[in-house]
């Protein structure tokens, strides 16, 4: 439920308002926006009395959110969220871009990247520590020392880090990372969701199913939120579909819808969602055309030799080609050309 609060109501008024409210086992959740002020009432409103609360002067309007997911509702939120992040921010009008590698393979790899990438414009540098892997058999990550390399590449370049959390006993080892990515294959691993919603307020980066609609989507969004942490960012990152010739579709339509759905940012994993490095460019650049808050790319310095994903990995150099064009499209994004 939301409530529309009136243009010049008295902020006693409100105030007042949002007692009664926090009285009845509501959170509520004040959004003040260019031409409106909406309370989002989060918990059960079952119990309250609408008409009661719709006869107040300071009340316009009550309207019930018909869609499962409320917290992350456009409604419950008209204008865009913006997330801070350690340098710059994410959504309203920011767009950040996190770039590095699938998996950190050592120290001195993921130095060399993280300074290539941050010449090139990234605002964040990703590496995995923990790796969710289709095959056991697969090279896992390197656990807590991959964290600990994170850490020196975040100490010797400035750039914050973002990195994948499979396990809620991990997260004790998070102390530095700036941004905690649940990734695709945890996207409704429900308790996870809870348990880094309630645990921290840091930004997490909710990476789409591969099989998962918009709805569930938000309302893993919605598991996140409603256990205490409102920083979420989507992002898509390609669906399976009956298509071969990519790893993932690419679904880059579902931006603006996203965008109309939700007030969360949205970015787009141009690499997971193709599965190969020359279709990297084309799909990040129609992503920022398109209104993406932000894209992650994975970049490595010898695809060949990769660990993980090589085959998806930009090198250094295609990264900074594609970070030219994306700046020029931001500019136009910006001016609203596109
Ligand atoms: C990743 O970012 O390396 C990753 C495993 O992504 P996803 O969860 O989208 O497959
Ligand atoms: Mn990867």
């Amino acid at each position: 439920m939301i409530i529309l609060v009136r243009p010049n109501a008295d902020p006693k008024q409100v105030e007042n308002l949002l007692t009664l409210l926090r009285s009845k086992n509501i959170s509520p959740n004040v959004s003040v926006g260019c031409h409106q002020t909406v309370i989002g009432c989060v918990g059960d409103v079952t119990h309250l009395d609408t008409n009661l609360i719709e006869a107040l002067d300071v009340v316009e309007g009550v309207r019930h959110i018909q869609e499962p997911y409320k917290a992350a509702n456009r409604l419950f939120h008209p204008d865009p969220s913006v997330i801070a992040l350690p340098d710059g921010a994410i959504g309203g009008g920011h767009f950040a871009v996190m770039a590095g590698p699938c998996s950190v393979e050592s120290e001195e790899q993921i130095i060399g990247i993280a300074r290539a990438v941050k010449a090139a414009g990234a605002n964040v540098l990703r590496g995995g520590a923990f790796k969710p892997r289709t095959s056991p058999y697969s090279f896992q990550g390197l656990g807590a020392e991959g964290l600990r390399m994170l850490s020196v590449a975040k100490k010797e370049t400035g750039l914050p880090i973002v990195t994948e959390l499979m396990e809620i006993k991990d997260i004790e080892l998070f102390n530095d990372v700036d941004i905690i990515q649940i990734g695709a294959r945890n996207m409704q691993n429900f308790n996870l969701l809870k348990e880094v919603g309630s645990y921290t307020k840091k930004p997490i980066l909710l990476k789409r199913g591969m099989s998962s609609t918009l709805q569930e989507l938000l309302m893993s969004a919605e598991y996140i939120m409603s256990s205490g942490n409102p920083n979420v960012i989507l992002c898509e990152r390609g669906i399976r579909t009956f298509e071969t010739a990519l790893r993932n579709t690419m679904d880059l339509g579902v931006v603006p819808v996203l965008h109309r759905l939700s007030h969360l940012p949205v970015m787009v994993d141009p690499s997971h969602a193709t599965g190969y490095a020359h279709l990297v460019e084309p799909v990040a650049t129609a992503a920022t055309a398109i209104g993406a808050d932000g894209l992650i790319i994975e970049v490595h310095n010898d695809p060949a030799h990769a660990k993980c994903d090589g085959v998806q990995s930009q090198t250094p150099e295609t990264f900074a080609r594609t970070m030219t064009k994306i700046k020029a499209l931001r500019e136009l994004v910006d001016k609203k050309i596109l």
